[in-house]
C-alpha cells in the first residue's frame, strides 16, 4: 500500500481542504458550485465556463440555474421540523420556492427517506421535473405528529447558467491523460468531495513537474449532464488526443479497498496499467466490468467519443451503505484514504510515462554482451543480482518495437517502476531506444 509521508501530507491537506467545501450548497448549477472553484483556484488554475441555461447539449438542455437560500420545516407547534441550516440535505435538489401550509398528510408525498437506513437523510433531486420536498431520516418521518405544517423552501429557481472548470496542464506531447471528477455533489464527503479535493492536489502537484511527457487535463463538471455539457463544448478540442482517462469517485472512505471500473473496451492501456499498479502495490482491490449506468465514464466512452476512460474508487458506490446518505459525512472519510488515493493517481501518470515501447538498437540479433559495458557483474554470486541479470534480458529480449514497457515488467513479474530502472542503463548505453 503507499503511504508515504509525501502521500501522509497530501492526505492531511486534502481533508481540511474537504472540510472546508463540505458545508457549500453545490448542485447541477449555481453558486455552490461557483464557490467551491473559487476556493479550488488557491491550488489550481482553472479554466471556467458559464454555459446558459436553455442551451441545447447534444440531446438534453441545461435547465434553469438553482440557488438555495434555505429551506425550512415548521411543524405544528411552530417548531423547527428540518433546516438546511443542518445539511444541504434536507432540501431535495432543485425543489422550486414554497411558502404554505398544509396538513401531514397532504405533506407526506413530499417527504424522501431511506427506509434501509433509517436513521439517514437521502439525497434526492428532481432536475427536470417540477418538484419541491423535504429529505429527512426515516425514523423522524415515522415520528412526525399529526396537524398543519409550514413549509418555507426559499430558492432561486431561474435563467442563469452552469459552470464547468478545467485544469490543463500542457507536456512535451499533445496526447493527454484525463481526469474526471463531479463537482454538483452537495454535503456529501465520499461522493463526491473526496475526488475534487484529491485530484485538485494532484494536479497541483502535476503542475510543479518540469518535464511532464502527457498533456493533463483533469475536468470539473456537475456529473452526467455537466459533463455532456463539456463535452459538446470542448470535446472537438481533446477527444482526438486523448491517450487514456480516468474519473475519480468515491476515492475517501474509511478503510476500504480499491476498485477499477475498466473502461468500455476492458483491455485499454488504462486498465492494464491501473491494475498492474494496484497489485504491484499490493493494495487489496477488485476489479468489475465496465456498466453503462455509472458514472461519467459512460459519457467519454459513448460511441461518438469513444474514449478509453476508466474510473477508479474505494469501495464501488453502489455497494457502499452510505451511499447517497446523510452518513458520507466528514467520519466516513479519512486522510489516510485521500492521501493513498492521490499516490495512486500521481503513480499511475508516472506509470503512463514510463509505458513506452522499446526497439533494439542493434537489431536485436543474439544477445549483447552485457559485462563489457560494466552491465553484468563480473562476481555471479553476489545476492540478488541475479535478479538483475534477468530483468535485464527480459528487457533486451522484449525489445522488439512490439512491447512496451508494461509488457516487459508483467513477464519479468516485477512492478513497472522496477523494469524501468532496468531499462534507463540499456538506453544511456545504446542498446535500446523508443520505437518510433
Ligand atoms: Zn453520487
Amino acid at each position: 500500500m503507499f503511504d508515504s509521508a509525501y502521500a501522509q501530507s497530501l492526505g492531511q491537506e486534502a481533508y481540511e481542504l474537504l472540510e472546508d467545501l463540505f458545508p457549500l450548497p453545490r448542485s447541477l448549477t449555481g453558486n455552490g458550485v461557483r464557490r467551491t472553484l473559487d476556493r479550488l483556484e488557491d491550488f489550481i488554475t482553472l479554466r471556467r465556463f458559464e454555459i446558459p441555461t436553455g442551451t441545447e447539449i447534444f440531446d438534453w438542455v441545461i435547465p434553469n440555474e438553482w440557488n438555495l437560500n434555505e429551506a425550512t420545516l415548521y411543524g405544528p407547534d411552530g417548531e423547527v421540523v428540518v433546516s438546511t441550516k443542518d445539511t444541504n440535505l434536507h432540501v431535495v435538489g432543485y425543489s422550486e420556492p414554497v411558502s404554505l401550509e398544509l396538513p401531514l398528510e397532504e405533506l407526506r408525498p413530499h417527504i424522501h427517506t431511506r427506509a434501509e437506513t433509517p436513521d439517514a437523510i437521502p439525497y434526492i433531486t428532481s432536475y427536470y421535473k417540477r418538484a419541491w420536498g423535504f429529505c429527512m431520516s426515516q425514523n423522524m418521518a415515522d415520528a412526525l405528529a399529526p396537524g398543519n405544517y409550514r413549509v418555507e423552501i426559499d430558492t432561486v429557481l431561474e435563467p442563469g447558467s452552469m459552470t464547468l472548470a478545467d485544469c490543463v496542464l500542457p507536456g512535451e506531447s499533445e496526447e493527454e491523460i484525463l481526469f474526471n471528477e463531479c463537482s454538483c455533489h452537495p454535503s456529501m464527503a465520499n461522493d463526491n468531495l473526496s475526488s475534487i479535493v484529491v485530484l485538485t492536489l494532484v494536479l497541483r502537484e502535476l503542475a510543479k513537474r518540469p518535464n511532464r511527457h502527457y498533456t493533463i487535463r483533469g475536468i470539473f463538471a456537475p456529473e452526467t449532464l455537466g459533463v455532456i455539457a463539456y463535452l459538446h463544448e470542448k470535446g472537438a478540442e481533446f477527444s482526438d488526443k486523448t491517450r487514456a482517462g480516468i474519473t475519480a469517485s468515491c476515492v475517501g472512505a474509511r478503510g476500504e479497498q480499491g476498485t477499477l471500473e475498466i473502461s468500455r473496451d476492458g483491455a485499454a492501456e488504462v486498465d492494464k496499467l491501473t491494475e498492474h499498479l494496484l497489485k504491484s502495490a499490493e493494495i487489496p482491490h477488485r476489479i468489475i466490468d465496465f456498466v453503462p449506468i455509472g458514472s461519467d465514464e459512460r459519457q467519454y466512452s459513448s460511441p461518438g467519443f469513444n474514449l478509453p476512460v476508466a474510473s477508479l474508487m474505494r469501495t464501488y458506490y453502489y455497494d457502499w451503505v452510505q451511499y447517497h446518505t446523510s452518513d458520507d459525512n466528514l467520519d466516513a472519510v479519512t486522510p489516510e484514504s485521500l492521501g493513498q488515493m492521490a499516490e495512486i493517481f500521481l503513480r499511475l501518470v508516472d506509470a503512463f510515462e514510463m509505458n513506452r515501447t522499446w526497439v533494439r538498437t542493434d537489431g536485436g540479433f543474439c544477445e549483447p554482451q552485457l559485462g563489457k559495458r560494466g552491465l553484468y557483474p563480473s562476481t555471479g554470486s553476489v545476492k540478488g543480482t541475479g535478479d538483475i541479470v534477468l530483468n535485464t534480458m527480459w528487457a533486451l529480449n522484449l525489445a522488439d518495437g512490439k512491447h512496451d514497457t508494461l509488457a516487459m515488467a508483467e513477464r519479468a513479474g516485477i512492478p513497472i517502476w522496477e523494469m524501468y530502472e532496468v531499462l534507463k542503463p540499456l538506453v544511456e548505453g545504446g542498446m535500446i531506444t523508443e520505437a518510433s
